[in-house]
């Protein structure tokens, strides 16, 4: 109950981020005496599936590796409830659980757990510097970036009011939920028409919510989306509010809006899925990395390096295309190795 209300609850959760910070702060003067204040083999920002994947190989690789959770420790998989689609949990698993579960794993093999914030980097020098909270600074021989992405949303009231009761930024995620019966997509990109076509396979009908008269979307893409029986496209729709007893049952939306013929549309749903973009946790780094126009990290294919040797990014944050727990797992791991691997050859 008390976990549950740590992770439901923002007020408490910053809380005692604040007064861990705190403590931490007190420890970093008397650490750091003004120098450098921790060197380490191996440190990892964030903590989500990919940066405690990464701690777990790092760690029984005897990279002895640093984990700074951020200010959401455990990563998305923390604002939902029950996960399916993750290996290993027959029943499914809620979550908090599995993130809790990763947690224990890694620091079961020594992984130092910590709390913070990476606030700053330089990456120009042999040695990466990570700014901790802005006031602890550790120089690393190895980053694992792993700070995720975060969807966009529209701003309503009614998004966070329905949370976990017909929201929802992930189709592959949540579509399994809404098997049989009507959804809205909100949003005209590829991303927007990936969700609404995957939809599409298990609902009765999609609502696709454009807030223009033309889809963003590739024209392969845009063209599968029409051609799709379920699928009803909503031309320059934009969506006021969402109604309901307790979870989402349909939404308000107003077509033409500020133009003649102006007018409010109400349609019956079961489940709202914003498919509007994400932005990659990716800025602090954003002068010492190769991104791509939204603000993904490259790395070289088939691997997790970037262009800045020593430094590997895994998980959401260089991930346009699957951002799943299990392929941000997989690329930590694959962040783990490619560390040991750079220590060892530099060691050579
Ligand atoms: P994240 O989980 O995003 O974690 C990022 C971490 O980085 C956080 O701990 C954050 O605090 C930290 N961080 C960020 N910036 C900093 C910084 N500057 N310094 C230190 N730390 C930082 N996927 C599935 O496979 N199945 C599902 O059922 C599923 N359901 C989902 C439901 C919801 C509501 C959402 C939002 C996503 C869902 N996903 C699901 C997607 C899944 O959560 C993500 O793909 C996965 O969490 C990505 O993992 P990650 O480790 O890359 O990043
Ligand atoms: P995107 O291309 O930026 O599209 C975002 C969509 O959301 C746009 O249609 C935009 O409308 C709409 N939107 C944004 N804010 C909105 C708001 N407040 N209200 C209503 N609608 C809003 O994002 P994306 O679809 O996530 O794609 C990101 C990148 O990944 C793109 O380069 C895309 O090609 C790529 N991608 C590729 C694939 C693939 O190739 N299979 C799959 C997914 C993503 P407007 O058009 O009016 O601006």
């Amino acid at each position: 109950m008390i976990i549950l209300a740590y992770f439901c609850i923002p007020e408490i959760k910053n809380r005692i981020y604040m007064f861990k910070t705190l403590n931490l702060q007190e420890k970093k003067e008397e650490i750091a005496g003004g120098g450098i204040a921790e060197r380490v083999k191996c440190l990892i920002i964030g903590s989500g599936p990919a940066g405690y994947t990464a701690a777990i190989y790092a760690a029984r690789a005897n990279l002895n590796p640093v984990l700074y959770e951020g200010l959401q420790p455990g990563g998305q998989l923390t604002t939902t409830t029950e996960v399916e689609n993750y290996p290993g949990y027959p029943e499914g698993v809620t979550g908090p659980v599995l993130m809790e579960d990763l947690k224990k794993q890694a620091m079961r093999f020594g992984a130092d757990v910590r709390w913070g914030m990476a606030t700053r980097v330089d990456f120009s020098g042999p040695a990466h510097k990570v700014w901790i909270d802005e006031s602890l600074l550790i120089e690393a021989e190895t980053v694992i970036i792993a700070t995720g992405a975060t969807a966009k949303y529209l701003g309503l009231e009614d998004e966070k009011k329905y949370a976990g009761g017909g929201v929802s930024a992930c189709a592959t995620c949540d579509g399994f939920f809404y098997r049989g019966k009507d959804v809205a997509v909100v949003g005209g990109g590829d991303t927007a028409a990936e969700e609404a076509m995957y939809l599409a396979g298990l609902c009765r009908k999609v609502y696709l919510i454009v807030r223009r008269d033309v889809l963003r979307a590739s024209r392969v893409m845009a063209e599968r989306v029409k051609k799709t029986p379920n699928i009803e496209i909503l031309w320059k729709h934009q969506t006021k509010g969402l109604f309901g007893d307790g979870v989402v049952e349909g939404a308000a939306l107003v077509k033409n809006l500020g133009e003649p013929g102006e007018e409010e549309v109400r349609i019956k749903i079961d489940g709202f899925f914003l498919a509007i973009g994400h932005t990659p946790n990716s800025e602090i780094f954003a002068v010492y990395l190769d991104r791509d126009p939204v603000g993904y990290i490259r790395t070289i294919p088939g691997s997790s390096k970037t262009n800045v040797p020593g430094v590997f990014a895994c998980g959401d944050v260089q991930d346009p295309h699957y951002r799943q727990a299990i392929t941000a797992a997989g690329s930590g791991c694959m962040a783990a190795i490619d560390a040991e691997r750079y220590l060892m050859e530099k060691a050579n």
